[in-house]
Formats: structure tokens, C-alpha cells, sequence
């Protein structure tokens, strides 16, 4: 085929701890990650050319070189010289619904969408882990998007070991439409605040790593309790976004006063997601946040938690 449309989900984090420095300047990281219904589509058709093209639907993403699907494609260019001089280059059409900049890995699932279409297009044979390891040099959270699911990742979210599916559980995903944060503020802030915290030692990280896997996220993960996963959501990230975007957490706090499992920001931020036990539940709880915080930059999504990363879209 010459031509592929792929599902590029959303992630949440159920869990991020950050515990400390990792190299090449990146944070040493304990987290669940979570895939979401809420998805791009990533359209690839070969172009009978040597140059890549990159459009997408959202003017708030780049259409250049720097778009991280399009820097997926030159990576794969540049490792399968042979395969790119016989099948060419790809137009890369993105159709946006994750939120930019949102703590979501809309770009890194973009790019986890171009590395598996190319690989089918180019014909390349490359298992899941090969994709996986090339990803882990364009960005942190790419080999997740590519398998996605439910995962655990250390090192800098790149070592993935897969949990359990969840049960059956709704989220809700608000957002102020205006308000973008920094990824690299948000570590970099952490670094300053809570660098002393950090542990470096080879034997102090493992005792850590240790510690996270026979943890109580782990257990609730394996016993499939929806009430306890709800009850410990955490992020350290939070310590710092909370108090710099008051509107975080005030929307945070919004959430805790309806019928939901538990609440918490993904990633950097800024998007708060809720878990709930029905569709239902989730959108009850969305009507009475934004009729209690009233605010007309505010926008809501309702998904579910999925089993899956990149999919094919038949
Ligand atoms: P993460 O959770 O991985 O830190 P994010 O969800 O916070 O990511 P993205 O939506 O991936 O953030 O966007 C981060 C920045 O990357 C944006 O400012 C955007 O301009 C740029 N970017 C490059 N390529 C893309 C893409 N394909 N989709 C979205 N943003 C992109």
C-alpha cells in the first residue's frame, strides 16, 4: 500500500515521580501512562518524491521541519537510505483533536504514527521494540505512544514494561484554551525547587525503582480497583504548576467536589483529567465544573481509557 491512515491516541499520566537526574540533562522518571480515546489521525500517502511534507488542520502546530512527525520521517529517511530511495518521500496530513502544548503527547503520538506508517509503506519489517528504540531518540514519551495501553516507565520514560488493562473508566480532560505550560519550565522549576530531593546513587535509584514497582499503584493497577487508582492519581509536577497557574488549580479543586474516582494534571500540564466509573458519571461531572467555574476559555472532553497505541484506521 502507498498510502496509510493511522490513529495517533492522547496519553495521561496516572503516575509521575520525578526521582532524579538522568543523562544527557533529562529527569530520572517513575510513571503509569495511560492511552485515551482521544486521538489524532495521521494520513500518510507516498509522494513519488525525496521530500517529506507536513500539513496539519491546527495553526498552533508547525508545518515545517521542526514538527516532530516530520522529524520522525527524516529519522527513518536517514536510517532505511535504500528503502527511502526506492519507495520515496510521504505527505504527512495531520488532523488535530488532542489539545497542543497539553500535556497530552499529541506530537510524540503524531511521530509514533509516522515511524509504524512508514514502516508498513517502506516495507520495512521492523518489530514493535526496533520502532520502539529508534523512537526513544526523537523524544521521552514515543515508544509509549507507539504501544500505549497501560505501561509503567522508568529511566526517562522510555524503559516500558506493560501493566494490565484497566476496567471500564470514563475521562474527562478540561483545558483553558489560552493557557499553554512549558514542558521544559515545568522540569527545570522542579530541578530548582526540589533538586536537593534528588537521588543519584546507582543502588538508591534501583532501592526507588523497586519501591515504585511493588508500590500501591501497581497493586491497584493488578487488582483492577478503580476507586484506589482514582485515590492515587499523583504527579510531582503539580508542586510546581499548581502555585504558578492558580486556574490549574482552581480547576482542579472544581473536580473534587463531584462524583468522580480522582482527579490530577497530566504531565506538564496544563490539562486537568478527571477518572470516572460511567460515561455518565464523566459527563455530569464536566456539566457541574463548567457551570461552577463559568469561565468561556474553558473546553471539556469526554473519552475512555484504551488498550492500544498506534492503530491502523480501517
Ligand atoms: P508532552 O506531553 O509530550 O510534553 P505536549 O502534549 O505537552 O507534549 P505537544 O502537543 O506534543 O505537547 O506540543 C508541544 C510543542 O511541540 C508545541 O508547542 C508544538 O508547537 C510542537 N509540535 C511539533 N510537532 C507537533 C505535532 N505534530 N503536534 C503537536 N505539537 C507539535
Amino acid at each position: 500500500m502507498r498510502s496509510y491512515s493511522l490513529i495517533a491516541p492522547a496519553k495521561i499520566n496516572l503516575y509521575l515521580e520525578i526521582i532524579g537526574n538522568a543523562p544527557g540533562g533529562y529527569h530520572e522518571l517513575a510513571m503509569v501512562l495511560q492511552s485515551i480515546s482521544l486521538a489524532d489521525r495521521v494520513h500518510l500517502r507516498a509522494n513519488g518524491t525525496q521530500q517529506f511534507h507536513c500539513a496539519c488542520n491546527s495553526n498552533q502546530v508547525p508545518q515545517d521541519k521542526t514538527n516532530l512527525a516530520y522529524r520522525a520521517a527524516e529519522l527513518m529517511a536517514k536510517q532505511f537510505p535504500q528503502a527511502f530511495n526506492r519507495y520515496g518521500a510521504v505527505d504527512i496530513n495531520i488532523e488535530k483533536q488532542i489539545p497542543v502544548a497539553a500535556g497530552l503527547a499529541g506530537g510524540s503520538s503524531n511521530a509514533a504514527a509516522v515511524l509504524v506508517g512508514l514502516n508498513l509503506i517502506w516495507q520495512l519489517g521492523l518489530t514493535q521494540p526496533e520502532l520502539q528504540e529508534l523512537a526513544a531518540q526523537l523524544g521521552s514519551d514515543i515508544p509509549f505512544c507507539i504501544s500505549g495501553g497501560t505501561a509503567l516507565a522508568t529511566g526517562r520514560g522510555e524503559m516500558l514494561e506493560p501493566l494490565p488493562d484497566l476496567p471500564p473508566i470514563s475521562v474527562i480532560l478540561a483545558k483553558y484554551r489560552s493557557l499553554e505550560i512549558s514542558t521544559a519550565w515545568a522540569y527545570g522549576t522542579y530541578r530548582q525547587k526540589f533538586g536537593h530531593t534528588y537521588v543519584s546513587e546507582p543502588e538508591a535509584l534501583l532501592e526507588r525503582r523497586q519501591r515504585f514497582h511493588s508500590g500501591s499503584m501497581i497493586a491497584a493497577i493488578a487488582h483492577q480497583d478503580g476507586q484506589k487508582i482514582g485515590q492515587l492519581l499523583h504527579n510531582d509536577l503539580e508542586k510546581v504548576a499548581l502555585p504558578a497557574y492558580p486556574q490549574v488549580a482552581q480547576l482542579r479543586s472544581a473536580f473534587e467536589n463531584t462524583d468522580i474516582l480522582g482527579v490530577m494534571m497530566s504531565g506538564s500540564g496544563p490539562t486537568v483529567f478527571a477518572l470516572a466509573e460511567s460515561p455518565e458519571k464523566a459527563q455530569q461531572a464536566s456539566i457541574t465544573v463548567k457551570n461552577t467555574l463559568n469561565h468561556p476559555d474553558l473546553d471539556f472532553w469526554v473519552a475512555q481509557l484504551i488498550p492500544c497505541g498506534i492503530q491502523i484506521d480501517h
